[in-house]
């Protein structure tokens, strides 16, 4: 039995690339086997999913746009994203709804509701929230803080490439140790870029930890710390 009822998992657009695909079919099936791993031990999921793999406002203005107008394209970009899970969801027979931070017409997906959010996550659905905060000048990590809170969720799993927070980097640095805990002050204050500072001081305020880990390199990594397996990073009060 895991000590968490509902999660709330950050999957960064990134990690739903590869060099062919700007959302890779293969990298989808991998997280839609995830999600059901979770969803068979009568663990909640809901997912914030980002953008990173097909805009970022803040490259858009370096580039020249408008920033404002670039961070409007990198939340769509979300949308275009979760629409993809919540489509690999659906065939292989997992009930998801999609959740927007600002509405969206057309019957293209629904605009956020913590109350509705939680139904369905009660019910075994997968929530997927895209849009982020659905404000420019914040980030879909941020947007993460922001819905675990609003729908009570017990965690913050957040998906990266490396296994949890390091002294520094593992890639360019061998004698690189990874942190079993930190607290969000010392990850603020380390200035850890795994997450932004909003987000971090949003999860301190609400008491909510955030787990660093690395997702599909092993797709059972997630369902291990569900089972109380001490992989990735922990960050708490
Ligand atoms: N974004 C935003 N407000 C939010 C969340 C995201 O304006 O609350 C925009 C911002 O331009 C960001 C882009 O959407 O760069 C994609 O999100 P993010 O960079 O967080 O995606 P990820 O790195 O997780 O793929």
């Amino acid at each position: 039995m895991s000590k968490y009822k509902r999660i709330l998992l950050k999957l960064s657009g990134e990690a739903l690339a590869s060099t062919e695909h700007t959302i890779d079919p293969v990298t989808l099936n991998k997280v839609v086997d995830i999600i059901k791993s979770v969803l068979s031990q009568n663990i909640e999921i809901a997912i914030v999913v980002g953008g990173g793999n097909i805009f970022r406002g803040a490259a858009l203005a370096q580039a020249g746009m408008n920033r404002i107008t670039g961070d409007h394209m990198g939340m769509l970009a979300t949308v275009i994203n979760a629409l993809a899970i919540a489509d690999v969801c659906q065939k292989n027979k997992v009930d998801a709804l999609v959740m927007s931070g600002f509405s969206i017409g057309g019957g293209v997906c629904d605009s956020i509701n913590h109350v509705r959010a939680k139904q369905a996550l009660n019910k075994g659905r997968v929530v997927i929230f895209c849009a982020g905060t659905g404000s420019p000048c914040f980030t879909t990590d941020t947007g993460a803080a922001l819905r675990a809170i609003e729908i009570d969720a017990d965690i913050v799993f957040k998906a990266t490439k490396v296994d949890g927070i390091y002294t520094s980097d593992p890639i360019k640095n061998s004698d690189a140790k990874r942190y079993d805990s930190l607290s969000f002050d010392e990850a603020i204050e380390k200035n850890i870029q795994i997450m932004d500072v909003s987000a971090f001081a949003l999860c301190r305020e609400h008491n909510l930890e955030i787990c660093v880990f690395s997702m599909l390199e092993n797709t059972n990594t997630l369902l291990d710390i569900l089972k109380g397996e001490p992989l990735g990073t922990i960050v708490r009060k």
